[in-house]
């Protein structure tokens, strides 16, 4: 049998949200296993527990057996290697995305060649959602129950 074609969805996901589950399930739909990565640093302080979100994501993917769920505080080119990845599955929701995955995207081919970066365009109904603004409304007592894909 070929090589399976798995690919790595790293992020913060702090939270997860809609928009990261349309590009999950897209992606499962083209990949024979799709690994999203919650990225760890404990220097960088997070909002969202780390246990917490790893618990919603695999609630999310439950009925999803080519979708797993890990934790990672590495650089994600050796992260792909560790798991046979040889597809880095991004979302662009703009330009202003776009800037910024295009230079990751270089700094990660030099690191390992043979990892592919694979960009899938957003929804357009969920373009507009954001981590950081669903940080904001969480805060401040709102609902957030729109944009992410689990009750929090
Ligand atoms: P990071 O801190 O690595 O940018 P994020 O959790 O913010 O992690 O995002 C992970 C990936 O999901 C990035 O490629 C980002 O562009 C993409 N993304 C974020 N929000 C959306 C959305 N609403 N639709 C599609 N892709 C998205």
């Amino acid at each position: 049998m070929a090589d399976k074609r798995i690919a790595l969805f790293p992020g913060s996901f702090d939270p997860f949200t809609k928009g990261h589950q349309d590009i999950v399930l897209r992606a499962n739909s083209l990949f024979d296993e799709v690994i999203v990565a919650v990225g760890h640093n404990s220097k960088k302080q997070r909002y969202f527990e780390i246990d917490l979100m790893i618990d919603k994501i695999n609630e999310t993917f439950a009925d999803h057996p080519k979708i797993r769920v890990i934790t990672y505080n590495e650089l994600t080119a050796s992260l792909a290697k560790k798991y046979k990845a040889g597809y880095l599955l991004r979302g662009l929701r703009n330009t202003t995305d776009f800037e910024y995955e295009n230079s990751i995207a270089q700094v990660n081919r030099y690191l390992n060649e043979s990892l592919e970066t694979v960009f899938l365009i957003t929804s357009p109904e969920f373009a507009h959602i954001s981590s950081t603004i669903i940080r904001e409304v969480h805060k401040y007592d709102g609902d957030v129950s729109p944009f992410v894909p689990y009750e929090i």
